[in-house]
């Protein structure tokens, strides 16, 4: 790749990597987007301006020295680009295949805001890390030193893989408790294929393992394992279990069968994806093939169980919502996406109640936006006497998700969680409060976002890595 000149961007056009058309991708669970070709990606880094306070990189939850890889890159300094890349992101190729960088780097780069059209950091982010993976820079990891401390993480999602990676870079003992069968939490059973390819995450649960860090897979701490066990072998805990209660629908008819949970029929898709057997696909329970589906909800889940569906080859696939677009929490791309590969938004509208068994309907009631509240968000309000039927044959409910009750689960009462079930974790140093326990993502935060979970895993195994040298003095800050 040749050397090239920075600040193109008045010069060169704001490109994306090719997009598949719709009408190729919704036969497959393949990922929609192409790599960046050499030439584009230095062409496309070589337009940022270096700004002196990079707006991108502060609104990084990593605080990725974009401008810098961006720079390297222009130059075809590849492998340099990489290793800058990669120190302050345990998985940016990951990062750069599903952050909504239209809401953190790419929402804040300048040359957006000057109408010049956002840099395209997270595709470049891909292409460095991708580049590296082909070219065989990414490698096991090699601790200089080994110590005899040892490190148990429960849960293998981005917040506890993130850790891992971060404790053994240190030479510490790590052991990886998990209650799937595969590691990667919802990077692998959650996030469908068209967004980020398995093998992608697979890739990097093995890099771990020929780290040297244990995985322990189908054990889940509080029923195969007993959490005080947990702690009795180990130095300290890292609790990185994520949020997996659904929220319920309520009107009538919504335990009927057919009615069934996002996170269920995702699961489901992948594993088959992984060519495991699962009868609940087989039965057609959880697979959408020649129905009328109707996915009832307006984040990021529910805009993955739709597009799912298409793949799966259903007859109809309507989104209700109960906001409008503009007030939905899913991410702008997405919807497109979902539109183009053939889905109905169906806007300002929520279920009602439910009729036959199996479902055959729903009753959706029509509403409109009213007052903000204290959030400042507009709240809908029910438009009375505007609802209609609509025949369904597989409903999916993506409301969202809460944390489990781990205290009662765990018998730990001393683990003090807040008012919404999450893990009171202190900001910085995510200690718990119970000494030598750390928590980080989601269990803590909330339903969030992969790059949090990563940057709340390298925090708190820093935190840990202190704590090991003078246990009295983390836990007395
Ligand atoms: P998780 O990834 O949830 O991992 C927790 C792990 O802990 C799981 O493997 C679980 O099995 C395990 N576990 C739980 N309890 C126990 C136990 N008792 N014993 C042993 N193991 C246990 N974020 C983005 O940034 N971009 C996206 O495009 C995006 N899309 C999403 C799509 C869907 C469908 C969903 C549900 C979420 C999406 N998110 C996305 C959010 C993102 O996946 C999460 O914020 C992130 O995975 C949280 O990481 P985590 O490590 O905290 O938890
Ligand atoms: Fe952007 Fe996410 Fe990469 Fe940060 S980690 S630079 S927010 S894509
Ligand atoms: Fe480059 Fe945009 Fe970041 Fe400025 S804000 S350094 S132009 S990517």
């Amino acid at each position: 790749m040749s050397k090239r000149k920075m600040l193109q961007f008045v010069n060169v056009a704001q490109q994306t990597p090719d997009k598949r058309e719709a009408e190729a991708r919704t036969h497959d669970f393949n990922e929609i987007y192409a790599e960046f070709s050499d030439d584009r990606a230095g062409d496309q880094a070589a337009r940022c301006s270096q700004c002196g306070v990079p707006y991108c990189q502060s609104h990084c939850p990593l605080h990725n020295n974009i401008p810098d890889w961006l720079r390297l890159t222009a130059e075809g300094r590849l492998e340099e680009a990489y290793a800058m890349s990669q120190a302050t992101n345990t998985f940016p190729e990951i990062c750069g295949r599903i952050c909504p960088q239209d809401r953190l780097c790419e929402g804040n780069c300048v040359i957006e805001q000057s109408g010049h059209g956002t840099v395209t950091i997270g595709a470049v982010e891909k292409y460095i890390t991708d580049t590296a993976w082909e070219q065989g820079w990414v490698k096991p990891v090699t601790p200089e030193e080994t110590r005899a401390e040892s490190i148990g993480i429960i849960g293998s999602g981005p917040g506890g893989l993130a850790a891992a990676d971060r404790l053994r870079r240190a030479g510490v003992q790590v052991t990886v408790y998990e209650r799937h069968d595969r590691a990667g939490g919802l990077l692998t059973y959650g996030i469908p294929g068209f967004k980020l390819e398995k093998d992608v995450v697979m890739r990097r649960v093995k890099q771990l393992e020929d780290s040297g860090v244990e995985f322990v897979l189908n054990c889940n701490v509080g029923e195969d394992i007993s959490f005080d066990a947990i702690r009795g072998k180990h130095d300290a805990v890292l609790i990185a279990t994520g949020v997996y209660k659904s929220r319920d629908l309520k009107g009538p008819g919504a335990g009927a069968k057919g009615i069934v949970r996002a996170l269920d029929y995702l699961t489901a898709s992948n594993r088959v994806g992984f060519g495991d057997d699962v009868p609940e696909y087989e039965s057609g329970t959880l697979n959408a093939a020649g129905k009328r589906v109707i996915v009832i909800g307006g984040g990021d889940t529910a805009m993955d169980c739709v597009r799912t569906a298409i793949r799966q080859g259903a007859e109809s696939v309507k989104c209700l919502y109960r906001r409008d677009r503009a007030n939905m929490p899913g991410s702008q791309r997405e919807v497109q996406n979902a539109e183009e590969e053939g889905v109905e938004f169906v806007w300002l509208s929520a279920p009602k109640g439910f009729a036959g068994d199996p479902v055959e309907s729903v009753m959706v009631q029509k509403m409109r936006l009213g007052p903000p509240d204290a959030t400042g968000r507009q709240s809908p309000e029910v438009i009375e006497g505007a609802d209609y039927v609509e025949p369904a044959d597989l409903v999916i409910k993506a409301l969202g998700f809460e944390p489990e009750d781990l205290p009662t689960l765990w018998g730990e009462t001393a683990l003090e969680v807040t008012r919404w079930g999450t893990i009171k974790a202190e900001f910085g140093s995510h200690e718990t409060s119970l000494p030598g326990v750390f928590a980080v993502g989601d269990v803590v935060r909330g339903a969030s976002l992969v790059v949090w979970a990563i940057r709340d895993g390298r925090e708190a195994a820093d935190s840990i890595l202190k704590y090991l040298d003078q246990p009295a003095q983390v836990a007395a800050e």
